[in-house]
């Protein structure tokens, strides 16, 4: 009976694993041609300080419309340009956008705003990264100190020393980096004490069930109180509701983000609503 059970299992695995692999190729063609037509587009979420009252930061997130497929959603497609490779020249795009874009902004007399942007596993193995990073800025014209860098935890744990070598390099050239979705990777606090980051972004899932659930209380105080120690700049991602914020405040948490705030915008909708701010 386990026999056969385990036969099907494998089965459908097959078939699935098939469709999957199908609906990969049929992305990354459709990717490589969005990348050469220009058909793809950064959004831009801002950040708030603790107050909430002001824009500190906006995050760059790369968003998709095929004319054949649609919206695709970067959970999606940014693993398929992972693995296709394809994240490099996207990943250097979404770079250059989004340096080009808070050029503007400080230009345009917008608060000093930190643009973070994500970078992908891949690109953070590519020696050659300070390099394109130090160029972009130069070609864009923005100062290092308002670039951040976020990596999730799994980067960052891969290979612990040539992690700790690629954000010293980055570091050296006045880049700052921060950890995405804190919590749900594995890791090793000694290490974090080395890695060249000044801020954890406490992921989504334990912001959610804050107000109801003990464990995500406990949890997200932890995060906020070992971060401190460390000298670490906390922000909670994900924040949806006035219950939430007040929590993360009381907790400390020093910038929030989410769609209590505002989603990602098109840039020119972030300006007015930044202005409006002001
Ligand atoms: P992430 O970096 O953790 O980004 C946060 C995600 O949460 C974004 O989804 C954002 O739209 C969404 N979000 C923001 N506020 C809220 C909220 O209050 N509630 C909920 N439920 N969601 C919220 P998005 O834009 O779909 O991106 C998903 C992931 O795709 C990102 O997670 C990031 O890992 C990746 N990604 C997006 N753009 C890029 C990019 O340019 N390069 C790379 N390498 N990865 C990217
Ligand atoms: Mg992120
Ligand atoms: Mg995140
Ligand atoms: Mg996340």
């Amino acid at each position: 009976r386990v026999k056969r059970e385990g036969r099907n299992d494998l089965r459908f695995f097959t078939a699935e694993m098939q469709q999957r692999s199908a609906r990969n190729l049929q992305l990354v063609s459709a990717l490589r041609q969005a990348l050469e037509r220009g058909q793809m587009q950064v959004h831009y979420q801002p950040q708030f300080s603790q107050q909430g009252g002001r824009i500190v930061g906006a995050e760059a997130l790369l968003r998709w419309h095929s004319p054949e497929l649609g919206q695709v959603s970067p959970a999606e497609f940014i693993p398929a340009a992972e693995d296709s490779g394809l994240i490099l020249p996207i990943g250097a795009w979404v770079l250059r956008q989004a340096a080009r874009q808070a050029r503007l902004w400080i230009d345009a007399g917008l608060a000093p705003l930190v643009m973070a942007v994500n970078l992908s596993a891949v690109q953070f193995r590519q020696a050659d990264l300070p390099r394109l990073v130090t160029q972009i800025l130069d070609e864009e014209g923005l100062p290092a100190e308002y670039l951040e860098l976020e990596l999730t935890e799994g980067v960052a744990m891969h290979d612990p020393q040539g992690a700790i070598a690629m954000m010293n390099s980055l570091h050296e050239r006045g880049v700052r980096m921060s950890i995405d979705d804190f919590g749900t990777g594995y890791s090793s606090l000694s290490h974090l004490k080395k890695f060249k980051v000044y801020k954890l972004k406490i992921d989504q899932s334990f912001v959610r069930d804050i107000c109801t659930d003990p464990e995500d209380k406990a949890i997200v105080g932890a995060i906020i109180q070992m971060a401190r120690s460390l000298g670490l700049l906390t922000i909670a991602e994900g924040v949806e509701t006035a219950g939430q914020l007040e929590f993360l405040r009381e907790q400390g948490c020093d910038e929030m983000q989410g769609y209590y705030f505002s989603k990602p915008l098109p840039a020119a909708q972030f300006e007015q609503f930044a202005r409006a701010r002001q």
